[in-house]
């Protein structure tokens, strides 16, 4: 069975810039809805029950096709919402990391540094049409951004994502309602370099 994991922080921790009452929605029902659907889905069947949620959505043309379609949205959804949490910290925190190492070298040769990066990046989310992700992925090592539909994943793709931000309409808008590209500016003030320094060192 797939399971919830607490956030590695308080409801709270991201003020003011992802506020409470969203993180609880976000966490509590959004993502706890992708666990338990899954797991629906997936009833009974051991082979894929014993797997990570990345391992499963890695090989979904595997996955019987009857339920195909509801482990692709909830098995990303679960992933993806798994990464979303991990990739972020307290705005303290946050400040005090930045890229760094392998991270660092690959920011600046791909996208010339890292403010470059970030425009970059943040237009992928607001140019992104309706719901879904965007995401700083490691394709065979080689920095690439790139945006998924729904609750798709860049690992659907054979890509490793390094870091997420998720762009549905849930992720904001009791806070910033109908303005993407606010919460997009506010996002990055809650990003843990740590963390994604560590994942891409792990894939590179
Ligand atoms: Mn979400």
């Amino acid at each position: 069975m797939f399971t919830l994991a607490d956030l590695p922080y308080p409801y709270n921790a991201l003020e003011p810039y992802i506020d409470e009452r969203t993180m609880q929605i976000h966490h509590d029902k959004h993502h706890a809805t992708y666990v338990k659907n899954l797991n629906d889905a997936l009833a009974g069947n051991e082979q894929w029950l014993s797997k990570s949620v990345e391992d499963v959505i890695k090989n979904l043309p595997q996955v019987p096709e009857a339920v195909r379609t509801k482990v692709r949205n909830n098995g990303g959804g679960h992933a993806n919402h798994s990464l979303f949490w991990q990739a972020m910290a307290a705005p303290a925190q946050a400040s005090a990391g930045k890229p760094e190492g392998d991270l660092a070298t690959a920011i600046d040769a791909t996208f010339g540094n890292l403010v470059q990066f970030q425009e970059k990046f943040s237009a992928a989310a607001l140019g992104h049409f309706g719901s879904g992700w965007a995401w700083l992925t490691s394709n065979n090592g080689k920095l690439e951004i790139v945006d998924t539909l729904n609750q798709d994943s860049p690992l659907m793709d054979g890509k490793t994502p390094i870091l997420g931000l998720d762009v549905w309409e849930h992720a904001y808008y009791l806070k910033y309602q109908n303005v993407r590209a606010d919460y997009i500016k506010a996002w990055w003030n809650v990003i843990n370099w740590q963390e994604v320094n560590r994942r891409f060192a792990k894939v590179k």
